[in-house]
Formats: C-alpha cells, structure tokens, sequence
C-alpha cells in the first residue's frame, strides 16, 4: 500500500497509528520515503497539494484493475477548522469511482476501517 498526500496530512500518522497504535502531534517531515508493515491475520474474520495531486491524477491515469484506490480525508477530530465539507470529497470520490473515509489517526477513528476496506477489495479482486 502506498499513501499519497501532501506534506503535513498526516500519513506518517496514519502509518504509525496503523502499524505500531502510535501518535505524535510533532512529528518531523519525512525525507524520502517511510516504510512499515503489519500483518493483519485476523482481517477477514469478521467480514462483513500538488505534488501529491500529480501523483494521484497520474495514479488515475494509469488506473487498471490490478489497482485499488481509496480516498481518506484525514484529521476529522479537526472539526473547528474544517477544510472541505464532507459531501465535497464524497462527490469527487463518487465521480472518480473511489471509496471516501473520513478518518482521524489522532482519535484511531476509522484507520482499521479504512485498510479492512482496501484489502477487502484486493482481497475480492484476487479471489
Ligand atoms: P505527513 O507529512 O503527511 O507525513 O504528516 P505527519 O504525519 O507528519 O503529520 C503532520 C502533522 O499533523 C503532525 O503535527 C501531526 O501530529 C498532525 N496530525 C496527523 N494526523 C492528525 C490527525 O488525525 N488529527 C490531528 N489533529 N492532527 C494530526
Ligand atoms: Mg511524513
């Protein structure tokens, strides 16, 4: 899995939220590329900025079935400084056929949920 963003978003949170349950609120900059795994053994048991926008229109371009996209509107727990309203980011999700999270990796709220869905996905692709 790779997350795409600009700087400050929050994916180095989002990652150690995910990998390790961890937060920071002074987290550094990321120079180059960040990596973390986790194996997730116990997922299918209850089944049921500009750089980055380059990237990701670039990602869309070259979109095929092999890839599974999901778009996560990250620091809901932010609410007093919203950014977009949640129903903007639902239509361009809806118009680019991506699944839409709004997420907090400061409250945990919806990280799991958010990759349970991603490999969801994969996992009915390959299936
Ligand atoms: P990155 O540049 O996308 O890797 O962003 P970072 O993970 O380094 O986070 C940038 C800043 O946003 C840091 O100060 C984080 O503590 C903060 N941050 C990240 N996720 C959240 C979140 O869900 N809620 C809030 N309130 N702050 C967050
Ligand atoms: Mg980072």
């Amino acid at each position: 899995m790779v997350l795409i963003g600009d700087s400050g978003v929050g994916k180095s949170n989002i990652l150690s939220r995910l990998t390790r349950n961890e937060f920071r609120l002074e987290s550094k900059s990321t120079i180059g590329v960040e990596f973390a795994s986790r194996t997730l053994s116990d997922l299918f048991s209850d089944r049921r900025g500009r750089q980055s926008r380059h990237r990701y229109e670039t990602l869309l371009v070259k979109r095929d079935s092999n890839i599974v996209i999901m778009m996560a509107g990250n620091k809901s727990d932010m609410m007093h400084l919203r950014a977009v309203p949640e129903v903007d980011a639902q239509v361009l999700a809806e118009k680019e056929g991506l699944s839409f999270l709004e997420i907090s990796a400061l409250e945990a709220f919806n990280v799991e949920e958010e990759f349970q869905h991603i490999l969801t996905e994969i996992y009915q692709m390959v299936s």
